[in-house]
């Protein structure tokens, strides 16, 4: 059986319970009720046949010759439906609606019969009997005690228990046609409901897949984000994963440059504008970043709607170890962004900025293994990886690779005359020269103690002479205090070897490169000395 057909039968037998035991409880009263009224109607009959008697009395011992009684029985029965009986004072039949006048006579004298005794010795008397015809009779006598004559009338119970029966048949269709409908009604509403239900499913089911959809993602992301190499490659899956967690709301992701305590953009997605900046308010203890914009950069977009921007901006901070290091910025140009969606922001970015962590972390040892403590510049390691990619480079563009062998010039007696420290000084600001003098492409590295390599991808002889003239004179010009004290200029020998032009591989370009600095060196030092094989400057 159906669970639904299970859950409406439990009731309905309830109900059919209840209903049973009201049934009883009705039929009982209207049966009291009728049995009442039909004992009222048989005294009614009975003075009425008393009434309907002419003769005024009738003694014990007569001989019944008169018929009277009989036929006033008759009359009275067919006017009200009951058996009539007529007894005397003594208990002699003397007229019956049910028997002819010479069945009385021939009657036994003294019947005996309760109600009748009862009614002569106590004016009334009832009795109720079993009859083979008419299964109970009630029988009801009243003695007229003038005229001695008591008129006995009796009925079948069923004279009144008819419309009882017609009542329970009533109860019962209504009974039937009442269960039928809440039979009916509760079926559909069960129906209704399992529908429903199904609906409610169904609903929370897609909810739930939309869910492990966007937990997935959200894993995905971050742990993509944990294996991205750079801030650049976490920004990009960012800037795809994020627009498709919140679609309807536009964001960026800015990161601190650590020494000089500025966001720049690593991303964006949606409709960020392109004008806007952050703005930092340095209170030394804990900075806060906010977006601001300067109407020259905005470009296309509009004072209004980058205000709007602005305005409805909501921004998390992505902190490590109690540092902020970023912040996330998402914004909606329509309308703020409600409560709700900011705890799924701070909950989306806590991953996110556990990962993003990760990746600075992970660029931060990078560095460290590969570049020079000191000075920031690459370290010899480094180097001759760097190296032999820039020959690949070159052979597949067709293109020179230049390296500069630097050697500061009598380095052992300038630290001998002002100390480690300030040798160490002018170490860090001889490297800075480097870096602020070379293109973005080039890689300066420091090869040994006060040796310096530096590899030029894409420079030929001549750009490479120059470039080594510049640096020699910057560094020749640097003036330097250490302590408060006025150091020495500082000059340094320079060694240059190109490829192909003087070696095939890095580590005979490495040879020459030396072999010409050592020249430098031999030439007297402060100097630039070109590798000599093949070495045309045109
Ligand atoms: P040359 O002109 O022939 O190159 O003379 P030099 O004195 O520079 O050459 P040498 O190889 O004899 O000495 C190199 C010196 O560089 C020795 C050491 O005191 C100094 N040096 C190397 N590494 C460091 C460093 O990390 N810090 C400091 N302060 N000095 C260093
Ligand atoms: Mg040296
Ligand atoms: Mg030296």
């Amino acid at each position: 059986m159906k669970l639904q057909y299970k859950i409406i039968i439990l009731p309905i037998m309830v109900m059919i319970a209840i209903f049973s035991v009201g049934i009883l409880m009705v039929e009982y009263q209207v049966r009291l009720t009728l049995e009442n009224k039909f004992k009222r109607e048989l005294q009614t009959i009975a003075l009425v046949a008393l009434a309907a008697i002419e003769s005024k009395n009738y003694k014990y011992d007569d001989q019944l010759t008169d018929d009277s009684f009989d036929r006033t029985a008759d009359k009275v029965a067919a006017m009200s439906n009951v058996r009539v009986s007529y007894f005397s004072y003594n208990d002699y039949l003397l007229g019956d609606s049910t028997l002819d006048f010479n069945s009385i006579v021939n009657n036994q004298p003294y019947r005996q019969l309760p109600e009748v005794v009862s009614a002569i010795a106590n004016n009334t008397g009832f009795a109720q009997r079993y009859d083979d015809h008419f299964n109970n009779v009630f029988y009801y006598a009243k003695f007229d005690v003038n005229r001695g004559i008591v008129a006995r009338v009796s009925a079948p119970e069923n004279f009144y228990s008819k419309p009882l029966t017609e009542i329970r048949w009533g109860f019962l269709m209504i009974i039937l046609a009442a269960l039928l409908a809440i039979f009916i009604f509760a079926s559909v509403a069960i129906r209704l409901i399992s529908k429903a239900v199904k609906q409610e499913r169904m609903r929370l089911q897609n909810e739930i897949a939309e869910k492990t959809k966007e937990i997935t993602l959200i894993q995905t992301m971050t742990t993509m984000v944990n294996d991205a190499n750079s801030l650049d490659d976490a920004g990009i899956i960012l800037a795809n994963i994020l627009p498709k967690l919140l679609p309807e709301l536009s964001g960026a992701l800015y990161i601190t440059k650590p020494p000089e305590r500025l966001l720049s953009k690593i991303c964006f997605w949606g409709d960020w504008p392109q004008g806007l900046h952050v703005v930092v308010s340095d209170n030394s203890d804990s900075p806060s970043f906010e977006l601001g914009y300067s109407s020259v950069d905005e470009g296309a977009n509009n004072d209004l709607s980058i205000e709007a921007f602005i305005e409805h901006s909501f921004g998390v901070n992505l902190v490590a170890d109690q540092h902020i290091f970023g912040k996330i910025f998402f914004t909606n140009k329509d309308k703020m962004i409600d409560e709700g969606t900011r705890n799924v922001i701070q909950h989306l970015v806590e991953p996110i900025n556990c990962a993003l962590a990760n990746v600075q972390l992970k660029i931060q040892l990078r560095e460290q293994a590969i570049k020079d403590p000191l000075t920031n510049l690459y370290n010899r390691r480094y180097m001759l990886d760097a190296l032999n990619n820039a020959l690949h480079q070159a052979d597949r563009y067709d293109r020179h690779v230049a390296i500069l062998m630097i050697d500061l010039d009598h380095f052992k007696d300038f630290n001998d005359k002002f100390g480690h420290e300030a040798g160490d000084l002018v170490l860090v600001r001889v490297a800075e020269q480097f870096l602020n003098n070379l293109r973005l492409e080039d890689i300066a590295c420091r090869y040994g103690g006060e040796e310096f390599c530096i590899i030029c991808p894409d420079t030929n002889l001549k750009e490479a002479y120059q470039l080594a003239e510049k640096l020699r004179l910057k560094i020749k010009k640097l003036s330097l205090q250490c302590q408060n004290k006025k150091l020495d200029t500082i000059s340094m020998s320079i060694g240059i070897a190109v490829y192909p032009n003087h070696a095939d591989n890095g580590h005979e370009l490495m040879i020459q490169a030396d072999n010409a600095l050592y020249l430098a060196k031999k030439n007297g030092r402060n100097c630039t000395v070109v590798n000599q094989q093949n070495s045309s400057l045109g």
